[in-house]
């Protein structure tokens, strides 16, 4: 009682910690969803093996990376081993043709995106409460090893790491920050926020650097490798819950206390560039300062709203996750950043007051 009166940091934060725990949990998706999930994607990989025998449809994302919450969409992406296949954009008309013929989807075929899609919906009905969201890519094997490399994380330290992101998410969601198309940050790249706190900033550091620990028998560079980029990260999940052992203890919510305060006044937004591969990197070296364009005028505005926030993806390494974020969006999510902080930081007598609030 005269810990909860006066209701010290360290007694806030174990019912903090708690409270985050049965949030979360409440928010997951049930087993009888991820059911219906598994059943369309199989039953989409049918239809799309008449066309082409050899395709395999795979999951990505949310649904595969062990950080999905109730009604997330699905990321499906369709692998076809045959040499001879038609391009991307090609394949986006011919399965969306299909889909629309054979099935109750609404279907909408993106096939001149940067990454070409096929947008498959389905309203809600009784035994969908929600409907069903699903986006089919094309050979995006890049996608499906960073889907892998997030997996690998929550599975290291399955209780912090999982809650921090999925806390993060439904929160990002709820405040209305996560939206690249309105100029705010995706899901991927706040898991990715998440990691970078987890592996550099944190000292003794929560998770490995699963990029960096070599392999155990040597490999090819083929294996390393797609493309040009190098894909290799420790996957072995088992011999690292057996020999990876965190030297920090800290709770949930002390570790969320820290990410919120870290984001609010200490990443070094105008130069520096979050990479879960190498830690801090400078945004001069990697050419992603604001330089002015040669072409100057309108190029250079681009440039310059292009690299606000700067997440180096983990494969891609020249791509910026968080290219979408705009001037406008990044004082949004800085502003929710500080928000959170101070909310946290006020501990008042429950800590399900301060849950409730910063999700308002
Ligand atoms: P949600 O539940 O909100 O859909 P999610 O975990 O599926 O979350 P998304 O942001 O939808 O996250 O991303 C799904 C996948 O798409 C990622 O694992 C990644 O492979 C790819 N992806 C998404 N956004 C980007 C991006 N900006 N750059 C590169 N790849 C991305
Ligand atoms: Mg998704």
């Amino acid at each position: 009682a005269a810990l909860r009166s006066s209701n010290t940091k360290a007694y806030f934060c174990h019912e903090l910690s708690q409270c985050l725990y049965d949030f979360v949990l409440q928010l997951l998706p049930t087993a009888e969803e991820l059911d219906v999930k598994e059943d369309v994607r199989k039953l989409l990989e049918k239809l799309i093996q008449t066309l082409e025998p050899s395709s395999r449809l795979l999951s990505f994302g949310s649904t595969a990376n062990g950080f999905s919450l109730r009604n997330s969409d699905m990321d499906l992406c369709c692998l076809i081993d045959a040499k001879e296949r038609p391009n991307a954009s090609d394949l986006v008309q011919l399965v969306g043709d299909l889909l629309k013929r054979e099935t109750k989807f609404e279907v909408k075929p993106l096939p001149h995106a940067r990454i070409p899609i096929v947008k498959l919906s389905l309203s809600a009905t009784d035994g969908l409460p929600f409907g069903i969201a699903c986006d089919i890519g094309f050979e995006n094997r890049l996608a499906l090893e960073n889907t892998r490399l997030l997996y690998s994380y929550a599975c290291i330290d399955p209780t912090r790491v999982r809650i921090m992101v999925l806390f993060l998410k439904v929160w990002s969601k709820r405040r209305k920050i996560n939206s690249p198309y309105r100029g705010t940050l995706s899901s991927y790249g706040y898991v990715l926020l998440v990691i970078y706190f987890l592996v550099h900033v944190k000292n003794p550091p929560v998770l490995p650097n699963l990029q960096q620990i070599p392999p155990l028998q040597p490999i090819t560079h083929e294996e390393m490798h797609i493309g040009e980029h190098n894909i290799w990260f420790f996957d072995d999940v088992e011999t690292l819950r057996q020999r990876w052992r965190s030297q920090n203890h800290e709770s949930v919510a002390e570790l969320l206390i820290d990410f919120f305060k870290y984001y609010s006044r200490d990443f070094l937004y105008n130069t520096g560039v979050a990479s879960i591969r190498a830690g801090l990197l400078k945004k001069e070296s990697k050419g992603w300062l604001n330089e002015p364009d040669p072409r100057g005028g309108r190029y250079q505005d681009l440039a310059q709203e292009r690299n606000r926030l700067c997440i180096e993806d983990p494969f891609e390494n020249d791509y910026n996750v968080a290219r979408c974020v705009t001037r406008d969006g990044l004082y949004l999510i800085r502003g929710e950043f500080m928000r959170a902080s101070r909310i946290l930081l006020h501990r008042p007598e429950r800590a399900i007051t301060s849950l409730a609030e910063l999700c308002a």
